[in-house]
């Protein structure tokens, strides 16, 4: 716990990451951005033969999709909802007397129709559905978002606002279990060219109470997601800077993707979680990008 404490202190003494006085939330420095605009560039040189269809979504998205999505009956715990005042004049009046009493005010704030965006991807699936059938060769999307997640932490590699930059594959199911295979080995050679130590291991997402723990086992069983791991605030329990998902035909069924012969298309992700992978580069190469190995700085910079 000290050593994560550490870290963050260090990246704040540093000026990389802002302190807003909520754990999670920072400001980012430029150099902080330059080094994940270099990375994703060399992402983008990874991929970007692909053929892939660039889309980006605010970091909000619509609350009737988020509710149909189901992402309140698995991850209630991490969900976060956009709130108004619509009150009249006089509901003002309150609100501004609530306020200057010190009590909460925030009771009277309705729902709007907009959720912060979870994951890069979930906006992604109705919107491909509308489009209608999807030819015999699938699709492949790149997404980038920052998400959010109620999940506050001393641990700088957990943010409660950060950026996943995903690319989704929709397709047959041999065709889609490819491409997650072909992302778990360009992914592992990324991270080793830029100097990290990775592994990769079969994991699961921390679905709510007791009836999700049947979700992870059944997850875990049919190895429908694997992590790849860098240390960085700890040894002993490395850190997910990147996740590959299998979501067979889940998300095909649930929005209505289909082949034209009225097949259910099955579905995956891969996910770089774009601060991680930053902090994993300075806790592996220090805090000043100058110093870094050469070989690293060359494979960010050229
Ligand atoms: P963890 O097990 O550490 O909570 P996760 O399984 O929830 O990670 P995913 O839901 O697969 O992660 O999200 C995709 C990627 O987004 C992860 O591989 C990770 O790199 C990044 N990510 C997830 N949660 C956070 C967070 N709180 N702060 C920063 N990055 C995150
Ligand atoms: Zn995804
Ligand atoms: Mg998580």
């Amino acid at each position: 716990m000290d050593a994560q404490i550490s870290f963050l202190d260090r990246l704040f003494s540093a000026g990389l990451l802002l302190d807003t006085g909520v754990d999670g939330l920072y400001g980012r420095s430029g150099r902080f951005e330059d080094v994940i605009a270099a990375f994703e560039r060399l992402i983008d040189r990874t991929g970007g033969g692909d053929g892939a269809e660039a889309i980006r979504f605010p970091p909000g998205m619509n609350r009737a999709i988020f509710e149909k999505s189901g992402y309140m009956k698995s991850f209630p715990q991490l969900a976060g909802t956009i709130h108004s005042f619509c009150g009249c004049e006089l509901d003002h009046v309150n609100l501004i007397q609530c306020m200057d009493a010190g009590k909460d005010w925030t009771k009277e704030q309705e729902a709007t129709d907009i959720v912060l965006t979870p994951a890069a991807c979930y906006p992604l699936y109705p919107v491909i559905a509308q489009r209608g059938d999807l030819p015999a060769d699938g699709g492949l999307f790149d997404l980038q978002s920052y998400c959010f997640r109620h999940e506050p932490s001393k641990d700088p590699a957990r943010q409660q606002m950060f950026r996943m930059r995903e690319y989704v594959r929709m397709g047959k199911a041999d065709d889609v279990m490819e491409f997650r295979q072909l992302w778990i080995e360009r992914g592992t050679d990324i991270m080793q060219r830029v100097g990290l130590p990775v592994h990769i291991d079969v994991a699961n997402d921390p679905f709510f109470g007791r009836a999700g723990r049947m979700l992870v086992n059944n997850q875990r069983d049919q190895n429908l997601k694997f992590e790849l791991l860098i240390p960085i605030t700890s040894t002993e329990n490395p850190t997910a800077c990147m996740s590959f998902n299998y979501h067979q035909d889940h998300f095909g069924t649930k929005w209505g993707i289909q082949f034209a012969d009225g097949t259910t298309v099955h579905t995956a992700c891969v996910g770089f979680g774009l601060e991680r992978i930053a902090l994993a580069l300075f806790h592996h190469h220090g805090l000043d990008i100058e110093a870094w190995p050469e070989q690293v700085r060359q494979e960010l910079w050229g």
